[in-house]
């Protein structure tokens, strides 16, 4: 139908004769002369019919916005004073000769180069529509553009693109699996997968060597900002390969990424432990453009009577940490001090000291704190030491079980960074790697912080007299506090794999009948192996500078995990819920 796009006419085209096909982006009546707007994935032309086009410019009088049209015209310059200098085509226009109106539209239900405005629960309802949209055409775009990149790399480096099953049995991730019922086995239930990690693992048992899949995961969890159901990774798994390989291959994809799609060149990822970034940033997955650290000055703080701080310090899960902030105490007004004691009350922070160093050298009338006076005078002395602090600086305070301190100042720690603007950097990536196997439920049992596939850095007898002390051979690849991906080397040893499982408080039954096949597999040659997985929404969302994971999916669920354009999740007639075996049970009001 077309000759060309619209978005990609330029003054080389002037003179050619083109046929575009787009939608009304707007369209004007200048006393007899109408300009159309047109409009298509690759952008916007200016259309011009006057009276010479006899019937074309009747119809073009009765065009409206988002009418899908077809146009044949001249390519021409514009008068010098109609460039325009904004639009990528606006040094040139189309005189238009033909018009044929292939669709007419409503009116539609918001204007679509104002969606600010616009609640994202219209949004989502049209998305078909918001879809049309300049931001969204270039996310979509984009992230097209990223796929391909993604497999070109791993393509290069020998890696297999393999599918895995949607229908299946839980893939243990942490989260709740969504269900789905088989009509063919009675009372039976397939999992859709939360990760191919399982498969994955199979098929390096088979010998692939290197697997890489864009597979779409599910997980039912209760969302969070960044969060949706179904999500999808860049998965990826090795045989014969250590961290470190795993590492670089992973890394050198990340930073061919930046560079071809951005042109930014990320340097070499710096690595920090598990232990080390709790401590000096409180989280797993640092921001590293922030130059704000926590200090730990617990051991300052056993013998004050000030119990607020004693007490944490006296406590082996007790954490007592502090965050300068330099020049602190002209940068915050009072105000902000008090929101952010709201602030890390969400983290379950009982309140945020803070001591203004006014005069570091007077320490008996230097320090504007409410809690200053509570502390001896060394004290405050070794404080303002260890966080060589100066003069007009500001530090707080975090005095708790050591999760909340890390969590509060942490979280504090990045919202400082954003409200004073802080930035040292536009992209700060890092590895994170040591961490802990397992993590300690407030009942005493244990989780496994990454899956309980992956390989402890010590051996069997070592990870069950201390589970608690081990670490594993897991690593995540952090960008500006998001972590983009996470993985590990697997175990590939049956009695190791079944340690893991006990220590988690699996039993042998349940290890058969979860695993067994795993368990199997790996007593048939399974080789050293290990790989790990990225989140692909994410990865768009932090390259095309995204506020939510939702504008780089095309057709996302809403925070309360729905559609509201298809209106999933839907009600099934009852004949399918007779088919599939299973009745709903009576909502308690319609009993009683
Ligand atoms: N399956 C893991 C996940 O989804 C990633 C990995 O270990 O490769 O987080």
């Amino acid at each position: 139908m077309r000759s060309d796009y619209c978005g990609v006419l330029r003054s080389a085209d002037i003179d050619r004769i083109v046929t575009l096909c787009g939608w009304v982006d707007r369209r004007r009546d200048h006393g007899g002369v109408i300009f159309i707007d047109l409009r298509d994935r690759e952008g916007i032309v200016q259309v011009v019919f006057d009276p010479d086009a006899a019937e074309h410019f009747e119809l073009a009088d009765r065009v409206r916005s988002e009418y899908v049209l077809k146009v044949t015209g001249r390519v021409r310059a514009r008068a010098a004073e109609a460039l325009n200098p904004n639009m990528a085509t606006g040094e040139v226009e189309v005189y238009g000769t033909e018009l044929e109106i292939l669709n007419s539209a409503e009116t539609v239900p918001f204007q679509l180069d104002e969606h600010i405005e616009v609640g994202e629960d219209v949004r989502l309802k049209y998305r078909y529509l918001d879809l049309r949209r300049n931001e969204m055409q270039h996310n979509l775009r984009f992230r097209s553009r990223l796929t391909t990149a993604i497999r070109n790399y791993l393509d290069t480096h020998e890696f297999l693109d393999i599918e895995t099953p949607i229908l299946t049995r839980a893939t243990p991730e942490g989260a709740r699996d969504y269900l789905v019922p088989s009509r063919t086995h009675e009372g039976k239930f397939f999992a859709l997968p939360q990760s191919p990690q399982l498969f994955k693992q199979l098929l390096m048992v088979s010998g692939f060597d290197r697997y890489y899949q864009i597979a779409k995961c599910f997980r039912d969890e209760d969302l969070r900002a960044d969060r949706q159901p179904e999500f999808t990774q860049i998965d990826i798994e090795t045989s014969f390969l250590g961290e470190e390989e795993i590492m670089s291959i992973t890394e050198g994809m990340v930073r061919t990424l930046f560079k071809t799609l951005k042109g930014v060149e990320l340097g070499t990822f710096p690595r920090i432990t598990h232990y080390q970034a709790m401590l000096r940033y409180g989280s797993d997955k640092p921001d590293l453009r922030i130059p704000l650290e926590m200090v730990e000055i617990k051991d300052l703080m056993t013998e004050v009577e000030f119990k607020v701080f004693s007490g944490p310090a006296r406590d082996p899960k007790g954490r007592v940490a502090a965050i300068r902030v330099p020049g602190g105490c002209d940068r915050l007004t009072r105000k902000q001090l008090d929101d952010y004691g709201k602030f890390v009350g969400i983290y379950g922070a009982k309140g945020l000291a803070y001591i203004k160093v006014n005069a570091r050298a007077d320490l008996e009338n230097g320090l504007q704190s409410p809690i200053v006076k509570f502390l001896p005078v060394e004290t405050r002395a070794a404080i303002l030491d260890r966080l060589q602090a100066q003069d007009g600086d500001l530090i707080f305070f975090g005095a708790d079980k050591a999760r909340i301190v890390s969590e509060a100042l942490g979280a504090l720690r990045c919202k400082l960074g954003q409200d004073l603007n802080l930035y040292t950097s536009e992209w700060a990536p890092l590895w994170v790697v040591a961490f802990p196997m397992f993590e300690e439920n407030e009942d005493g049992s244990l989780t496994a912080l990454h899956h309980p596939f992956t390989a402890p850095s010590c051996t069997p007898e070592e990870l069950e007299q201390n589970p608690l002390g081990a670490l594993s051979r897991a690593y995540d690849m952090v960008l500006n506090g998001t972590e983009l991906g996470g993985g590990s080397l697997r175990i590939h040893d049956q009695v190791m794999q079944q340690v893991v499982f006990r220590t988690l408080g699996i039993s042998e039954a349940e290890q058969r009948e979860k695993f067994g096949f795993l368990l199997d597999a790996l007593k048939y040659g399974a080789p050293p192996h290990g790989g790990l997985a990225f989140g692909l929404d994410r990865l768009v969302m932090l390259m095309t500078g995204s506020d939510s994971i939702r504008d780089v999916i095309a057709f996302p669920k809403t925070q309360s995990a729905a559609c509201v354009m298809t209106d999933a999740p839907g009600t099934v007639d009852a004949r399918q819920l007779r088919e599939l075996n299973i009745r709903l049970r009576q909502k308690e009001e319609s009993i009683r």
